[in-house]
């Protein structure tokens, strides 16, 4: 045994490990978690009965190309299939973006607060992260985005709707932004959250990549899907930057389970999409009273809200979680609270009156 230790890359120091929504502590009091903004409902009968099915056959290794599941996407979304990538979930996807993009010398923006996997990932990179502060209004400072762009900038992460902030950019804010970042820049619209999103104003980016080749749109079956523990996101993009991503994609990377269940969830959509409408209607119900209560609340088109509570986060989390519901506290900030089933909502808005009124 000698003395050395194995050399690991200087990019990595400092690097926190990414921090996932805590479960409800094991053996403590039943209670929701509200923290990971996951989907509260079940897997559908059929989905579920598709992904055992598909269970029977793992000691294959799965189909590389993802064949079925980008048909399918081809379709639903009308783009050609050598547009589409899958990943391991879309942070596995933004990961590989970044490893087709941007290394030591280059640059990565964002909006913050936003993602927490961004600054990780372009971290590991190499890259140097360019964060821009939201707006007061918790928006997306486009223009302080585009005008922090340099001849290093290689990727700009626009999180629509942002998390944890719920709100989602504007359609002539976003095409203006498009116009201004030069055409050798990515930006990558991170919509995991798209099929939470109501209002008409918000722009679907799967129409405004069609005729933008530096626009990557990235999309997530965990959400409105309820696959998020599957892991299985996707990217649609114009060559070669699709051609990247299968290139950078950890090979078999998607199981057969999730490429299965993925597709059948896409067959089943109409059903899936009613909890969607459920957990909307839920979201707007929280949205009021929050704001009956007083609460400041920004307009969220996510299945999240999101409260500023400053010093009083920690606080206001260890009492959410005494009343049975665990929240996503950032220190110092906020904290995020996903939009779960109407008890679990119930509990979370029954913790914010009496926070609210304490001094
Ligand atoms: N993007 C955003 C904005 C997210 O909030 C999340 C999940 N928290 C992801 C991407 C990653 O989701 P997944 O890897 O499960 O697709």
């Amino acid at each position: 045994m000698t003395e050395k230790a194995p050399k690991l890359r200087a990019a990595l120091d400092g690097i926190p490990t990414y921090k996932p929504g805590r479960p409800p502590a094991p053996g403590g009091p039943r209670a929701y978690k509200l923290s990971s903004n996951e989907n509260p409902y079940p897997p559908l009968p059929g989905v579920l009965e598709t992904a055992t099915a598909a269970a029977g056959s793992f000691n294959r290794y799965p189909d590389m190309a993802c064949t079925a599941l980008l048909a399918e996407l081809a379709d639903r979304f009308e783009v050609p299939v050598t547009h589409l990538a899958t990943g391991t979930g879309s942070v596995g996807v933004a990961q590989q973006l970044l490893q087709a993009t941007a290394g030591p010398g280059d640059e990565v923006i964002y909006a913050w607060r936003s993602f927490e996997a961004y600054p990780i990932i372009t971290q590991i990179s190499g890259a140097a992260s360019v964060r821009v502060p939201l707006t007061g209004g918790e928006d997306h400072d486009l223009d302080a985005m585009a005008d922090a762009v340099t001849d290093r900038t290689r990727l700009i992460f626009v999180c629509t709707p942002n998390n944890p902030t719920g709100n989602a950019v504007r359609r002539a804010e976003l095409e203006r932004f498009l116009d201004r970042v030069p055409g050798d820049v990515l930006v990558v619209l991170d919509e995991a959250y798209r099929e939470f999103v109501r209002d008409p104003g918000i722009p679907d980016g799967i129409e405004l990549y069609r005729d933008r080749p530096n626009v990557c749109v990235l999309r997530t079956f965990s959400k409105a899907y309820g696959l998020a523990g599957l892991r299985v996101g996707f990217a649609v993009a114009h060559e070669p930057v699709a051609a990247a991503l299968r290139k950078t994609a950890v090979p078999f990377g998607v199981s057969q389970i999730a490429q299965d269940a993925a597709v059948a969830s896409l067959r089943s959509e109409n059903e899936l999409l009613k909890r969607v409408d459920a957990l909307v209607a839920e979201r707007g119900r929280v949205l009021r009273e929050l704001r009956a209560q007083g609460w400041t609340v920004p307009e969220t088109q996510a299945n999240f809200v999101w409260l500023r509570l400053g010093d009083r986060t920690a606080d206001f989390a260890a009492a959410c979680e005494k009343a049975g519901v665990v929240v996503r506290p950032f220190a110092g900030e906020g904290a995020r609270v996903t939009i779960g089933e109407a008890a679990a909502n119930d509990l979370f808005l029954r913790t914010a009156e009496s926070f609210r009124q304490e001094p």
